[in-house]
């Protein structure tokens, strides 16, 4: 139901021109939603094109107490753009200029609306490297990407968005202006308030600024894919790796299920009776890489596949990591994306007993992903038309989130609470914590109008 005041869009029309103020449901509607698929219809939705309508747009809000959604790219998955219970969307898409690429600083100044693929293209012509790679890199931007923390594949070595967050310029409700960090590759002066917008999921302000750190490209790039008849075998190779000196730039395992899953739709490079894959990237100069290479096949000399490539040549390889998600439909309609993470020695605990849960609930239960650092990917798979599996696969869930949190680990390494996650956050956060986070929002955002109802 739409709950605009004729006064509401009278102002709205004054800070933004037609084309930039959506008001009829055909041009809402897929403001409504993001990658959870829940839907809410927003009462309006706004397009700045210049930070200043941010910060008269907040300033408005605030003074009339409407509830305002911040969004991207929608590519989040846990409804974190969801404009539940209603209000306007504020869709940053058109603040999207690659402001300034220092070679000298080492720094890149963007807009948040910048696709980091396109940022990464423009850094790498010029021999740069911006390493968070989350897997939507070609469709997600930097802001989602600074409000999300977001990871990849890289973080293992490289780390995740939050540690290229040299300074933000953020918009509060209200209209005020904030000047976070600065240029500088080191800053301890006055508390870091930068660290705390990152990952912030649109709670706090809104940014119209980033200053990121790059580094230099590395110049060879090498993948190894080596397969084992025990998952036991591919974990005790992971610990010999690190033991070895190797810090590799990505490290996947994918166990017997999801291979089953990815034979099932492709030729694969493994024999039969393989039962658990590392996926192993390498970057640096060419003659350490080359070492590290062989230095791996030695650590994995009784594996039972061993593939190598370089450049160009690496791709054929990560192919088959990026087959798993269509692949895992094979199994079943519908699935439940879990980003579960615990600590490092912790990963072979959780993987079997998701897999006790999967077999608890009869439904196939896929786990997989960045073994190098505890993130796991887990995909409940189920048939949302059958009734008992939906029942089991929701108690699957919650097991599965359990022992999780037993295990010391965290019901989210990636992708945020935003609102499916929600309910659970109790679970993981201790009260006084909760509390002094509930605190520190009042004092930038007193009327609870930036992203309600969304994680902590
Ligand atoms: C196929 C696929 C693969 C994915 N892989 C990964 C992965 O490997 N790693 C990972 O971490 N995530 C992954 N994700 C999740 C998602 O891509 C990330 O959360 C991403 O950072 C969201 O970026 P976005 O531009 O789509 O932001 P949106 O989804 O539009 O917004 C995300 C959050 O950021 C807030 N926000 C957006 N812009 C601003 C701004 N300017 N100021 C303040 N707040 C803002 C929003 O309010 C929201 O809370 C994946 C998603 C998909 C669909």
């Amino acid at each position: 139901m739409i709950k605009l005041r004729r006064s509401w869009i009278k102002a709205l029309k004054l800070i933004f021109p037609s084309e930039d103020l959506l008001l009829t449901p055909e041009h809402k509607l897929i403001f409504g939603t993001d990658s959870s698929r829940i839907l809410d219809m927003p009462w309006a939705v706004v397009r700045p094109q210049r930070p200043e309508q941010v910060r008269d747009f907040l300033d408005f809000a605030q003074k009339e107490k409407i509830p305002v959604f911040t969004r991207a790219r929608g590519t989040n998955m846990v409804g974190a753009c969801v404009p539940k219970g209603g209000g306007i969307v504020l869709s940053m898409l058109k603040l999207n200029r690659i402001v300034d690429v220092d070679e000298h600083d080492f720094v890149v100044v963007v807009e948040p609306g910048v696709v980091t693929y396109e940022l990464q293209k423009t850094l790498c012509a010029k021999g740069l490297f911006y390493p968070p790679d989350p897997a939507s890199v070609r469709i997600s931007t930097i802001g989602g990407n600074v409000a999300t923390n977001a990871g990849g594949m890289r973080a293992l070595k490289y780390g995740v968005t939050g540690d290229y967050v040299l300074g933000l310029k953020v918009v509060l409700p209200g209209g005020r202006v904030l000047n976070l960090g600065s240029r500088c590759h080191k800053n301890v002066v006055g508390l870091d308030l930068t660290r705390l917008f990152v990952g912030s999921e649109g709670t706090l302000g809104v940014f119209t600024r980033i200053y990121l750190k790059v580094l230099p490209l590395p110049p060879v790039t090498a993948s190894f894919l080596v397969g084992f008849s025990e998952l036991d075998h591919a974990l005790d190779t992971v610990q010999q790796i690190f033991q070895a000196g190797i810090l590799p730039t990505a490290l996947e395992i994918m166990p017997d299920l999801v291979l089953k899953c990815i034979e099932a739709i492709a030729p694969v490079p493994w024999p039969e009776g393989t039962n658990a894959i590392l996926l192993i990237k390498l970057d640096g100069h060419e003659q350490g890489v080359k070492e590290n290479l062989a230095e791996l096949e030695k650590i994995c000399a009784k594996a039972n596949v061993q593939q190598k490539g370089m450049g160009k040549d690496e791709e054929r390889l990560w192919e088959l990591r990026r087959l798993v998600s269509p692949a895992s439909f094979k199994l079943k309609p519908n699935k439940m994306s879990e980003d579960i993470t615990v600590p490092r020695g912790k990963v072979k605990a959780a993987i079997e007993s998701i897999k006790e849960v999967g077999q608890k609930y009869d439904l196939p239960i896929l786990t997989f992903g960045h073994i190098g650092d505890g993130n796991i990917h887990t995909n409940i798979m189920f048939d949302a038309n059958d009734e008992k599996e939906c029942k089991n696969a929701n108690q699957a869930k919650k097991e599965i989130l359990k022992i999780v949190l037993g295990l010391g680990g965290t019901l989210s390494g990636e992708h945020g609470i935003g609102l499916t996650k929600r309910p659970f956050i109790g679970w993981q956060l201790k009260r006084d914590d909760w509390f002094a986070m509930r605190q520190i929002k009042r004092v930038f955002d007193p009327y609870n109008i930036m992203n309600p109802g969304k994680g902590y």
